[in-house]
């Protein structure tokens, strides 16, 4: 097989592989912004990027059906699963607010690395035509990794002095 055609092959796993992470972004984002009381920048910065998510998934949707390919129901269902199970371990903890920052941030940087990642395997492929698409999805990866690492500070400062004020600190 020549190396248009491994990449094709490579590129449509990345793009399966990318929906269901998209899926397991959105449960791992979801039951964060309902449970989240006491940080609203956080929640509003979380409820906006649950947005984008749902407009990512509908890019890879179209550029799935375009290239006669479907996403995978259970790849999807198994990603979203282990999102919501990380949610709800940290979900227990006494400082679930910081445990749920710190793994966002840590998904966000995994999605920039598969978008980087499924970019390359598109060009190879020659898909052309899906290149901005997944750009702007980058983008906004991107845009979301800057604003949780600027605010790991201010969302740790509040944790400790809600918890000093003896309020509800985890969420
Ligand atoms: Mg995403
Ligand atoms: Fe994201």
């Amino acid at each position: 097989m020549n190396t248009q055609n491994n990449a094709h092959d490579v590129y449509v796993a990345g793009l399966r592989n990318a929906h269901a992470m998209e899926k397991q972004a959105l449960s791992i984002m979801e039951p964060q912004v309902s449970r989240l009381t006491h940080y609203p920048d956080l929640s509003q910065r979380l409820q906006s990027h649950i947005s984008e998510t749902e407009e990512q998934i509908n890019r890879l949707d179209l550029i799935l059906e375009r290239l006669d390919e479907s996403s995978s129901v259970i790849k999807d269902m198994m990603t979203s699963a282990s999102g919501s199970m990380a949610a709800m371990g940290h979900a227990a903890a006494s400082d679930e607010v910081l445990k749920n920052t710190m793994a966002n941030l840590a998904f966000e940087n995994f999605e920039i690395a598969a978008y980087l990642s499924l970019l390359t395997a598109a060009r190879l492929a020659g898909d052309t035509a899906s290149i901005q698409p997944l750009e702007q999805s980058l983008e906004e990866e991107r845009r979301m990794a800057a604003w949780v690492e600027e605010h790991v500070p201010a969302v740790t400062e509040t944790f400790i002095s809600l918890k000093s004020a003896g309020e509800t600190a985890k969420r």
